[in-house]
């Protein structure tokens, strides 16, 4: 980590610096509520927003990051290509088409959303071909378990810079997180707050925040970022905003650490990437 900050960053497999903590914007509304969210969370210091096309909010989040008087070049935008592109064999079309909505010159980073079997290799050479054109600055992957990923670095020139995950500490995926890790894959959590359910009110977690005078979503955000996991925890609202931002002034022990790794419970709550059906 470069600061204890917001602004922190890990330098990707490119050379890229990818904040490690930024705002998810799915379910963050219409483009107006999610232009009202991207510029109170620039406000308060994110730096990184992931959003996609099928969030549906891609100008909302174009618009706030023009506005928002941050230099392009200290923002890193992450948005993703949808199921219905990568079967069809748009890639291109639906880069060009996130670009336009978004209104900037270039994303920082570029995902495959889901992976579609049958499609992993030509969407890969897609995506490369994306990179050569220098619009998007990074590409990389989510979703993406390791018979993906194998089938993927069989073919691939570029190893995808991030793969990011359904990751909490419910679902902890160790040896995919350490084969990623293995290939300089970032690992990128999504759903870091398992949606606010059943997650926050583990007593585990609620000890440890407790010790801490920390909330359980700062426990389970710091464990990420300890941990060396990118985390893009999404709120809606300003109290929350600043809540999960909160992460980089206190340290979980070795102790809090081991106690959170044996929560794991192989438990999704989002779909289950071995079985896509949309
Ligand atoms: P999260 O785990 O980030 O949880 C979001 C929920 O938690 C919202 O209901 C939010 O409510 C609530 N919340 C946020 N902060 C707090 C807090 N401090 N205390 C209590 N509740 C809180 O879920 P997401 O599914 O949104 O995942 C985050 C991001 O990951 C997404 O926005 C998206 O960008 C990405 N993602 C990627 C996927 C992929 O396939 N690649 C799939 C799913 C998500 P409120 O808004 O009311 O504050």
């Amino acid at each position: 980590m470069t600061a204890l900050s917001l602004q922190a960053t890990t330098t990707l497999n490119n050379g890229a610096q990818m904040p490690w903590l930024g705002l998810g914007v799915w379910q963050a509304g219409d483009d107006a509520a999610t232009e009202r969210i991207v510029r109170q969370a620039i406000e308060l210091g994110y730096r990184s927003i992931d959003t996609a096309r099928i969030y549906g909010n891609e100008r909302g989040v174009g618009r706030a990051i023009r506005d928002s008087g941050v230099r392009r070049e200290e923002l890193f935008v992450t948005t993703k290509v949808w199921t219905d592109d990568i079967r069809a064999g748009r890639v291109p079309a639906a880069f060009d088409r996130s670009l336009e909505l978004l209104g900037l010159e270039y994303v920082d980073l570029y995902l495959v959303h889901w992976e579609i079997p049958g499609r992993i290799t030509s969407t890969w050479r897609a995506m490369e071909a994306l990179l050569r054109g220098g619009r998007v600055k990074t590409i990389g992957v989510s979703n993406h378990l390791r018979p993906h990923l194998d089938e993927l670095l069989a073919a691939a020139h570029v190893v995808p810079a991030v793969n990011q995950l359904e990751f909490h500490p419910y679902l902890q995926s160790r040896p995919l997180v350490d084969f990623c890790r293995g290939r300089k894959i970032q690992v990128e959590a999504w759903s870091p707050l398992m949606q606010a359910g059943s997650l926050l009110q583990d007593r585990t977690l609620q000890e440890i925040a407790r010790r801490h005078g920390k909330s359980v979503a700062q426990v389970i955000l710091r464990w990420d970022v300890q941990g060396g996991v990118v985390t893009i925890p999404k709120s809606a609202h300003p109290r929350r905003l600043a809540e999960n931002a909160g992460v980089f002034d206190f340290a979980l022990t070795a102790e809090d650490m081991k106690a959170i790794a044996a929560l794991d419970r192989d438990r999704r709550s989002g779909a289950d990437p071995a079985d896509v059906r949309f």
